[in-house]
């Protein structure tokens, strides 16, 4: 049997692996408590749903231009003036089948074979797979706890190399939540203007900041650049969409143009009856995203101090999204049920197994001696998931 060595040598996404377990054990009856995939619990707001229903009877049905329809990039656009003071047009954008399709593409169209793409970590688990598929070669730089999780300038300036063509930005982080202070990001954008590399901004997670904080934009630095910046968004974590798959880029004209060419063999247009749905989040009452902030940073300050109360784990306050890393290192290499807890992959299978509580090894995002907990879940959820880590440790030796 012939296979592409591309294709087979990528690994399946760590955080949808365990999403899917999770979901296979609750369907079996088991009494399981998931922290794995960061998915708003919430329902899609009731406005949003309704027109998307309204895009059903009135045949909003059909195949829509590749990149987008012109009412979606307007309501894009108008999104970007007011949220981020980002001026861009239609032809700036390309919307396409969630986030995760929109970094594909960007990285699609600016790669070349053996070009090298800085992704600080602990990063999600999609970006250095998404590098390889473009052919591009991923370069971790790592960072500490002790650093915020964020890699210092001079770390990110060691790793620039005559073959570095662009850096993903994810801020806020996913997996640690941590937002990039105004000024770090201030000389990382100088650092890709002196040696002409792409920023690839990933702000998913922009409007779940808490304590009054507010994200800053890396392409607001100027227009050199904005010029340089892929900003990447979309309707799934703000507005509780995960399932209707609306992600947007904002470009120069020149990469939207090639993103789009691409897609309009690739995939043709996003589904049309969510981008219709997507017009409602983006320009209707923002209220419910204001509504679910508020429950995400209720339960983020709950679930920061009930942990750095459990002995034996800690964790750092994260500024946004809605992930906490906690850090294990104590309890590597104490035993349970005549198994060693040698990193995160041990303990994140021991935890599901014997209480029953789904999280993710940190190694899938660059660090053994983390794991993730998503707080978009119930308060509730949260309690249960943390008696059990208390049950769990008392039961290590
Ligand atoms: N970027 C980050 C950092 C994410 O965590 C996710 C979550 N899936 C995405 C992009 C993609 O989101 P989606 O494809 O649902 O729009
Ligand atoms: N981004 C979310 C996470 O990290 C959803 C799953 C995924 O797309 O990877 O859990």
């Amino acid at each position: 049997m012939y296979l592409s060595e591309k294709f087979s040598s990528i690994s399946p996404s760590a955080t949808l692996a365990i999403d899917s377990k999770f979901k296979a054990m609750k369907a079996e009856g088991m009494d399981v408590v998931g922290f794995g995939a960061g998915e708003p619990d919430f329902p899609t707001p009731r406005h949003i749903k309704d027109a998307a229903i309204f895009a059903i009877e009135n045949n909003i049905t059909k195949y829509t231009p590749a990149s987008g329809t012109v009412d979606i990039k307007k309501a894009v656009c108008e999104k970007f003036l007011k949220e981020n003071g980002l001026e861009y047009k239609p032809e700036n954008i390309v919307v396409s089948n969630g986030a995760k399709h929109s970094l594909n593409n960007a990285l699609g169209a600016i790669l070349n074979p053996g070009d090298e793409v800085i992704i600080p970590a602990p990063c999600w688990v999609s970006y250095p797979e998404m590098v390889l598929l473009a052919d591009g070669v991923p370069v971790i730089v790592n960072s500490t706890e002790e650093e915020g999780f964020l890699p210092t300038i001079e770390k990110i300036r060691a790793a620039v190399t005559d073959k570095t063509r662009a850096i993903i930005i994810n801020n806020p982080s996913n997996p640690t939540g941590m937002c990039y202070p105004e000024e770090a990001l201030r000389q990382i954008a100088a650092l890709c203007v002196e040696k002409n590399i792409y920023i690839i901004a990933d702000e998913i997670y922009e409007s779940l900041v808490y304590a009054g904080r507010k994200n800053f934009s890396i392409a607001t630095i100027s227009e050199e650049v904005k010029d340089l910046t892929i900003v990447v968004n979309g309707v799934s974590k703000t507005y509780a969409m995960t399932g209707w798959r609306i992600g947007y880029t904002a470009s120069n004209a020149r990469l939207a143009k090639v993103m789009g060419n691409v897609q309009s063999h690739a995939t043709s247009n996003p589904n049309s009856i969510a981008q219709h749905a997507a017009i409602a989040a983006l320009t209707g009452p923002q209220e419910p995203v204001l509504e679910m902030k508020a429950a995400f940073e209720e339960r983020r300050n709950h679930m920061v101090e009930r942990m750095n109360n459990i002995d034996g784990v800690s964790c750092i306050m994260p500024d946004g999204a809605f992930y906490i890393m906690m850090n294990i290192s104590k309890l590597i290499g104490k035993e349970i049920d005549g198994t060693v807890i040698t990193g995160s992959d041990a303990f994140a299978e021991k935890f599901l197994e014997i209480e029953k509580v789904a999280v993710v090894p940190g190694k899938s995002f660059g660090t053994d001696i983390h794991v993730r907990w998503s707080y978009a879940t119930s308060m509730e959820n949260i309690d249960k998931g943390l008696d059990r880590l208390e049950s769990f440790i008392s039961k290590l030796k």
